[in-house]
């Protein structure tokens, strides 16, 4: 049976030609940056190199504006706690109630060690309402975390206004941004429409290059205090000997990114619009999350009303269909995802959301027998469920009733509860 990967924003494949860029540094090329011999000064170029490459795409004014990480997570603890440690007056943190684990658990630690802070609520789009920043900005601001684009839905925010906004506000509040989700897929040019963005995590494994690689953009002069401490790398801001296949991997990466971007995009458009039309035609009691708010070309996200994502997962497994839901498993209990809870997605929905994520290897091909296999599935789950009235096949009256309900109304309030460990 023939894999069809449509996880991509989970992770991706690492592309062949980072392959084999990276494996010199995996064979005869192992020595250590720091070295005082001809061979490690070699590598010690490679990282230098690729650093230049990377800074130069995302529009850095210089490349030792960034900071090679282990990936987004440490790039997201680093950017924040980091910023706590330089500016100990300021106690307050914003951030939106539908940023990945990584940013939202260290919000809620930062809460825990006594900082205030404001989780900004999205509309049922998934859209920020800039005046919702505004008003939430104080004199004593650290600094304000606002994802580019999310990882569930792959909805985007307008970083840029945003980070303009706080500027104009205060200079001295730091914008940060989590392009995980984002660089590669999206125009980030740090030195023009991005001018005002201080901090900016992404990870390697989110554009085919490997897992446990990633960077964090820190414009220079800002007010910023390194997280990990110990050996003088990274220019005594993130020590640890530098993983040089993987920095050099990395930054074939972004490359084949930068220059494949218009194109790609509009593959991954096509797929995304074809396969949102299909689902759309074919399933009833379907809504798409994010529709009518700027999207990543590559990301959807269907609630498909009245049964739970995992069943539909575990039967798209059975034909080799990889795809994620929006729940995850925290604690043994399923919680449904905090990004739809926050977009107030109804409650015969909200367990039963199911995302699609492309890449530049997805084919028209595999996203017609997506289109084949997926409604077929709905179809047998919805037999199953207590909300479907199976001889009639339509919902029954009192789950038709339920169709606009949100989850419940302490769990859609603004500041997430829990949330799992959703890729
Ligand atoms: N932020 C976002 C938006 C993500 O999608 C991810 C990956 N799921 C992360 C952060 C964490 O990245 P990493 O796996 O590189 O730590």
């Amino acid at each position: 049976m023939e894999l069809i990967y449509a996880d991509n924003n989970a992770t991706t494949a690492v592309a062949p030609e980072v392959r084999e860029v990276m494996a010199p540094y995996l064979a005869d090329d192992y020595f250590n940056p720091s070295s005082m011999y001809e061979p490690a000064r070699r590598t010690a170029h490679a990282v230098e190199a690729a650093r230049a490459t990377i800074a130069g795409l995302l529009g850095m004014g210089d490349p030792s504006e960034l900071v090679f990480t282990g990936g987004a997570t440490e790039s997201n603890n680093a950017a924040l706690f980091g910023a706590a440690r330089a500016n100990p007056g300021r106690r307050h943190v914003i951030t939106t109630a539908v940023e990945h684990p990584a940013v939202l658990e260290v919000a809620e630690e930062m809460a825990r060690q006594g900082f205030a802070v404001d989780f900004l609520p999205v509309d049922r789009q998934g859209r920020l309402d800039i005046k919702d920043l505004i008003r939430a900005l104080r004199p004593d601001t650290l600094i304000v975390s606002a994802m580019h684009a999310n990882n569930e839905t792959g909805v985007v925010f307008p970083v840029a206004e945003l980070a303009r906004v706080v500027k104009e506000t205060d200079p001295a509040i730091l914008f940060h941004t989590d392009a995980t989700q984002s660089v590669g897929k999206l125009p980030v040019d740090l030195s023009g429409e991005h001018a005002n963005v201080d901090l900016l995590s992404f990870s390697g494994h989110k554009l085919h290059a490997p897992k446990g690689v990633g960077g964090l953009f820190i414009r220079r002069g800002s007010r910023w205090r390194p997280f990990l401490v110990g050996g003088h790398q990274e220019r005594n801001r993130r020590a640890g000997t530098e993983n040089v296949p993987y920095v050099v991997g990395l930054a074939v990466a972004v490359e084949l990114a930068a220059r494949h971007r218009e194109k790609e995009a509009a593959h991954l458009a096509s797929l995304r619009d074809r396969l949102e039309a299909l689902l759309v035609e074919r399933i009833p009691y379907v809504a798409v999350n994010g529709r009518e708010a700027p999207r990543l070309p590559s990301t959807l996200n269907v609630a498909i009303h009245f049964i739970e994502g995992e069943g539909m997962l575990y039967q798209l497994d059975a034909f080799g269909i990889c795809a994620s839901s929006g729940s995850a498993c925290t604690s043994g209990s399923l919680e449904p995802s905090h990004v739809l809870r926050a977009m107030q997605v109804p409650f015969t929905a909200v367990h039963g959301s199911v995302r699609f994520s492309f890449s530049r290897y997805n084919t028209m091909a595999e996203v017609e027998r997506i289109a084949e296999v997926f409604p077929e599935i709905v179809a047998r789950l919805r037999r199953l469920s207590p909300y479907w009235d199976t001889e009639r096949n339509t919902p029954r009256p009192e789950a038709l009733a339920m169709l606009e309900s949100t989850a419940s109304p302490a769990e859609s309030a603004d500041r997430p509860s829990a949330h799992g460990n959703s890729a």
